[in-house]
């Protein structure tokens, strides 16, 4: 290797309160233009912010998540820039002293060989989103949407410790389970409610200075963000071997053409003119609150997947597949409650689950299935109620239609019988049948129970349960040997 990636994130994830984060708007997606707008995010003279608690507690809870200190006193400032989709002329952010500082991801990228790797956040703050700008090609003028002004956002911002696309796509994954998990964001992409920017620089092999690095925006997926980097370190890697330098700008990636092209060139912090935000009072927060919120923070996902692999002894590879969506982890703890059977939990949802959710192109949030679906399918396969073939077909309905287990298998007559009294009669009339079988095994011929075992099956259409009917064939042959 002749030369070195290096790369930094800075991800805004958008909060999922019911109201803004200075005002009482709500933040409903999708709603119709320009509907929910009111004087403080629009920005009028004289209207006064006033922060949204529930955005402070999810602020908190993300920093406790990261490992970060949280700052006891912190407080909100004004970036001040002029653009259309901005109304008050300044967008109220953190710079000095952000909420949290300090955190840490531990990474475990899929690359084969790849061992685990620290990833450093260096601060984590709160700040409002801008509106909307939406380009008409058509009538040849921008429109505005203002309805996502004063939405919340965090912004997390890493050291440049990533090497790779796969270790930015490892630490995006374990970052969004998390803030799934604990509730503070929907993390959709293809909404905006988790966006991320690429800093990226190249150097030399052996160089210790690290060169100067572009800002990529417009990654509207995890697959555009590996592409994006891909290409982006192999144009600048281009430049610097050839002798050139490459300039600290913004970049837009193209998604259609894969390229990135250059957007404007970098702007300083001293550039936004930041001061203290005079409207919003110092933030300070005690112990006491910090204790409330780490003791409501649901299991993380890297501590669930360790417990996964030390007390219900699953491979690391399932723990980690299983503990990676909040959805799958869901439908995984209901089915190994109503089961008993962690294992065969597990096998049943790599296997059978993870290929419906493959073969439909189903996202995980999106599965109808009910959470007790599997777990009662698992348990009438295990008590002989219905045949494998029957419980993966009882698994497809669930999840394509959400159908109901037991009445699934009422409409589609899929009951094996078990009842000893209907499978003695069965048996009966099967030996009756085949006397010579039946009078060859008595005198010794053992391989004639196999036969006798296939007619009875035979003779319930292949509908008795295998382990009920063999135990009747045995116990009436047995009887008849004295
Ligand atoms: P700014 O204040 O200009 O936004 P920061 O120091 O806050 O710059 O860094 C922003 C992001 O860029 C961080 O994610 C950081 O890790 C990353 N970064 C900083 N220097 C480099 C570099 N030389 N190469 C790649 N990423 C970098
Ligand atoms: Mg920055
Ligand atoms: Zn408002």
């Amino acid at each position: 290797m002749d030369h070195e990636t290096i790369i930094g994130l800075e991800v805004h994830v958008e909060l999922m309160t019911r109201s803004k984060i200075f005002c009482s708007c709500p933040t409903t997606f999708g709603a119709p233009p320009n509907a929910h707008v009111c004087e403080v995010c629009a920005g009028l003279p004289g209207a006064l912010p006033r922060l949204n608690k529930k955005v402070l507690d999810y602020a908190i809870m993300t920093s406790l998540a990261l490992h970060c200190e949280v700052t006891r006193k912190s407080r909100f400032d004004r970036k001040n820039y002029f653009y259309p989709d901005l109304p008050k002329g300044y967008q109220i952010s953190q710079l000095y002293s952000p909420i949290g500082k300090n955190g840490y991801v531990d990474i475990e990228p899929a690359a084969e060989g790849a061992s685990s790797k620290r990833i450093r956040i260096h601060e984590l703050h709160m700040e409002d989103d801008a509106g909307k700008l939406i380009h008409d090609e058509a009538g040849n003028c921008t429109k505005i949407d203002f309805s996502r002004c004063g939405v919340p956002l965090l912004e997390i911002v890493t050291e440049p410790d990533f090497r790779s696309a796969e270790e930015v796509v490892a630490f995006l994954t374990a970052l969004r389970t998390m803030l799934k998990v604990i509730g503070v964001s929907d993390c959709k992409m293809q909404e905006g409610s988790l966006r991320v920017d690429v800093n990226l620089s190249v150097r030399a092999a052996g160089e210790e200075k690290l060169g100067t690095r572009t800002e990529m925006k417009n990654l509207s997926s995890f697959r555009a963000v590996s592409k994006a980097i891909e290409y982006e370190a192999a144009r600048q890697w281009e430049i610097v071997r050839n002798g050139g330098t490459i300039d600290r700008e913004t970049r837009r990636w193209d998604e259609e053409k894969e390229q990135s092209f250059s957007m404007r060139k970098k702007e300083d912090a001293a550039e936004y003119k930041y001061f203290p935000e005079p409207d919003i009072p110092v933030l300070l927060i005690t112990d006491e609150k910090i204790d409330e919120l780490q003791s409501i923070l649901p299991e993380l996902p890297q501590a669930k997947k360790r417990r996964y692999i030390e007390e219900l002894a699953l491979p690391g590879y399932d723990a980690g597949i299983l503990t990676e969506n909040k959805e799958i982890t869901a439908l995984f703890e209901r089915t190994y409650e109503i089961c008993g059977d962690p294992k065969e939990a597990s096998n049943w949802i790599m296997g059978d689950l993870m290929k419906l959710l493959n073969d439909n192109g189903t996202n995980p949030e999106e599965m109808v299935i009910r959470e007790e679906s599997l777990g009662e399918i698992i348990v009438m396969v295990k008590e002989g109620k219905v045949s494998r073939a029957s419980g993966k077909e009882l698994l497809r309905a669930a999840f394509v239609e959400g159908a109901i287990p037991e009445e699934y298998a009422d409409q589609h007559d899929m009951w094996l019988i078990s009842d000893p009294k209907v499978l003695g009669t069965t048996v009966e009339e099967v030996l009756a049948r085949n006397e010579k079988a039946l009078s060859e095994y008595l005198a010794g011929k053992e391989k004639n129970f196999q036969f006798l075992l296939g007619q009875a099956m035979r003779a319930t259409a292949g509908k008795a349960d295998p382990a009920a009917l063999r135990t009747v064939l045995e116990e009436r042959l047995r009887a008849l040997k004295g």
